[in-house]
C-alpha cells in the first residue's frame, strides 16, 4: 500500500514524455524552497528555458522528432543540474525550468550557460532556425532572497521576463538579473 502510494505520487510529479519533474512538482518545490529562504537568509536561483523556433521544428521535422528533441533536452538538464537539492522540470510545452537553492547569480548563470552549450552540442539539425543550423534555446536566470513583497510566482515571472529579453535580443543566449 505504502509502495503503491509512493509510486502514484512519483507519477503525478513526473512529466510522462521526458521523465523529469512536471510543472506541478516544480511549483510545489519552488514554494517550499522560497519560504525556506525566510529563515535561512540565503539565495535561490531560478532558470527558465525555452527552445528556439520549436514550432518550425515540429512543422518541418514532424511531432515525433519534436518529442525526441524534448526528451534529449530533458536529459541535458538532468545532466547539468546535479545536486540533490536542485530540481530540473518540464514547465510546459517546450519550456523547462530549474530551481537552484543556495546558489548565487554567478553560479546559476554558469549552469545556464552549460545547459545552453550542451543543447547546441547535441547538434540536432534545425533547417528552419534563423539562429543556428542546430536546435538552440534561450534562457532567463534570476536570483532572489526572501522578501514579503515577492511571491514564488513573481520569481518565475522575473525569470520569464529575462527569457523574453533573451528571445528579442537574438535567441540562443542567457539573460540574467539579481534584483
Ligand atoms: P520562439 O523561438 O519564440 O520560442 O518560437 P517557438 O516556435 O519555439 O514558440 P511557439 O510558442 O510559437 O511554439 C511552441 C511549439 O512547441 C508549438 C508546438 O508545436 C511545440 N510543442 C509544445 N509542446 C510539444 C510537445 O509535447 N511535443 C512536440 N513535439 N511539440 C510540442
Ligand atoms: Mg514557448
Ligand atoms: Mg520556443
Amino acid at each position: 500500500m505504502e509502495k503503491t502510494n509512493r509510486q502514484l505520487m512519483e507519477l503525478s510529479n513526473t512529466d510522462s514524455l521526458t521523465g523529469i519533474a512536471n510543472r506541478r512538482f516544480f511549483d510545489s518545490v519552488l514554494e517550499h524552497e522560497y519560504y525556506r529562504l525566510r529563515r535561512s537568509n540565503s539565495e535561490l536561483s531560478v532558470i527558465m528555458l525555452d527552445i528556439d523556433h520549436f514550432k518550425e521544428y515540429n512543422d518541418y521535422y514532424c511531432h515525433v522528432m519534436g518529442d525526441e528533441c524534448l526528451r534529449q533536452i530533458g536529459k541535458v538538464l538532468t545532466g547539468c543540474v546535479t545536486r540533490s537539492v536542485d530540481l530540473a522540470a518540464r514547465y510546459g510545452g517546450e519550456e523547462f525550468a530549474c530551481i537552484l537553492p543556495d546558489t548565487d547569480i554567478q553560479a546559476a548563470v554558469s549552469i545556464a550557460e552549460k545547459i545552453r552549450h550542451r543543447i547546441h552540442n547535441l547538434k540536432i539539425e534545425h533547417e528552419k532556425s534563423s539562429v543556428s543550423e542546430f536546435v538552440t534555446a534561450s534562457i532567463g536566470v534570476t536570483t532572489v532572497r526572501y522578501s514579503a513583497e515577492i511571491s514564488p510566482e513573481d520569481v518565475v515571472a522575473m525569470a520569464d521576463k529575462l527569457l523574453y529579453k533573451a528571445k528579442v535580443s537574438g535567441r540562443n543566449r542567457t539573460e540574467y538579473a539579481a534584483p
